[in-house]
């Protein structure tokens, strides 16, 4: 029989963690013993992995003894943290907050885009998962990329309330509710009204005028596809549950024409074409949500440029955009590196 690993999950109880319990099942990653971790306030929660019910502890930085693998999806401060406690007890961290992704010595990896780049987990003994919008948009244009040399990227995103986690979700549900029976809302979570609305803001602004995921965008696209591409972004959230839309403009070294670019689409890994516009066929969150392809369409050659083209990319932000792609990054890891 193969080898079994342990596993922690680290922010078991939210979004991103409730689906990385869902995908290491789903996936039948060989888990030996599995720990759920998140606040003292759950601690004590039950909660199931494979029919079995396994009891929420509360994040120490004694946690880790004994883990072969640390999930972590707690946000940033706690990463930063506890991280290299759990490296130290000789866990390897998959990591999806924002904490670790721009240091040198850690690998930031996309399965379809640069797998080979998990060498580096050896320096810290953390790799980093990217932010939910660069994954879906790199998987969409490194096969573009890999024939026409992308220079430059002009992406605006509609970004699904999951990606703010639970209670974002919920604020969504009960603004929606309380507004459609005429009752007054309230806004905790976002700084305005979500329900009915666009926010031109996501995450804090930086002093450049842009938000700092407007500028994880930019820094992680260059940095996962190892080329000087320059991105500009503009990230606005929108009233959508699960699944982030993006509109995205290339302009590429090479001319690729849309035939091409569809050619070249068709069977990419981790992609799904859906561009037949007469029929109606294009990318939707509706259609992303719960699936691990990134879904691309509306394929047009720019115009108003020499080498330019248009595309809309749609993935599941909880799913790719998180807990898949860190599970992917897992079975890489077990298969090639670990023993
Ligand atoms: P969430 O739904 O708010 O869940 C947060 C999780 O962190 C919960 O399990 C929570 O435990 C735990 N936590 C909070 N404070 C803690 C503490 N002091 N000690 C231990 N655990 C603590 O958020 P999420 O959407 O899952 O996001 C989690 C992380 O993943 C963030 O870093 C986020 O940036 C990143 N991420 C999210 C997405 C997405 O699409 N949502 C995509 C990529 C990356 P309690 O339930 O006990 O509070």
């Amino acid at each position: 029989m193969s080898r079994l690993w342990n596993v922690a999950v680290v922010g078991a109880t939210g979004a991103v963690g409730t689906q990385m319990i869902e995908c290491l099942e789903e996936r039948n990653f060989p888990v030996g013993t599995i720990k759920f971790l998140a606040s003292g306030r759950s601690a004590g929660q039950v909660l199931e992995f494979a029919g079995k019910p396994v009891q929420v502890e509360e994040l120490r930085h004694d946690s880790f003894e004994g883990i072969d693998i640390a999930l972590f999806s707690a946000g940033g401060a706690r990463s930063e943290e506890f991280c290299p406690s759990a490296a130290k007890a000789g866990a390897v961290c998959i990591d999806n907050s924002s904490a670790w992704r721009m240091d040198p010595d850690v690998p930031l990896v996309v399965p379809e885009v640069n797998p080979h780049a998990i060498a580096g987990y050896k320096k810290k003994g953390i790799i980093a998962n990217p932010n939910c919008s660069t994954i879906q948009m790199v998987v969409a244009l490194k096969p573009l990329h890999d024939f026409a040399a992308i220079r430059r990227i002009v992406v605006s995103t509609y970004q699904a309330v999951s990606g703010t986690g639970k209670k974002a979700i919920d604020e969504l549900r009960i603004q929606t509710g309380e507004l459609l029976n005429g009752r007054p809302s309230k806004n905790e979570v976002y700084p305005h009204r979500i329900a009915f609305n666009c926010l031109p803001q996501i995450d804090a602004f930086c002093d450049n005028g842009y938000t700092k995921e407007e500028m994880k965008m930019a820094n992680e696209t260059a940095k996962i596809m190892e080329a000087a591409i320059k991105t500009t972004a503009t990230c606005v959230r929108v009233p959508v549950f699960y699944g982030h839309s993006e509109s995205v403009n290339i302009e590429t070294a090479q001319k690729i024409t849309a035939a091409k670019a569809r050619e070249l689409l068709r069977g990419a890994p981790g992609v799904e074409l859906v561009d037949d516009p007469i029929s109606g066929d294009y990318p939707m969150a509706i259609n992303a949500a719960g699936e691990d392809l990134t879904l691309v369409g509306r394929i047009r050659e720019d115009d108003s440029i020499d080498n330019g083209l248009n595309l809309w990319i749609v993935a599941d932000n909880i799913r790719k955009g998180a807990a898949t792609n860190a599970v992917q990054i897992a079975e890489i890891l077990i298969a090639k590196y670990l023993k």
